[in-house]
């Protein structure tokens, strides 16, 4: 059985390597407060901070993320849950 775990989706602005500032999201495990980080703020870039969550987080081992919501709007549509 696998463990869902709750994240905070975040629209946010990042520093990428050359310096600029670019649009990006953060996604924060609700759990340990593990954060990822993805440039770009389409469904990608969110699907790549929830893989990079299920490499990274503490808590990990067979645990299932999905965005719950965002840190802005609330409510989130569950759109960008994993496959
Ligand atoms: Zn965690």
């Amino acid at each position: 059985m696998f463990l869902k775990i709750d994240c905070i989706l975040k629209n946010t602005t990042l520093t990428n390597e050359i310096g600029r500032e670019v649009d990006g999201v953060v996604v924060t495990c609700s759990r340990c407060g593990h954060k990822t980080r993805s440039y770009g703020q389409g469904p990608n870039s969110v699907k790549r901070c929830l893989a990079l969550m299920r490499e990274k987080c503490p808590d990990k081992l067979d645990a299932f993320y999905a965005i719950k919501r965002t840190e802005d709007d609330g409510e989130y549509d569950g759109e960008y849950g994993n496959d």
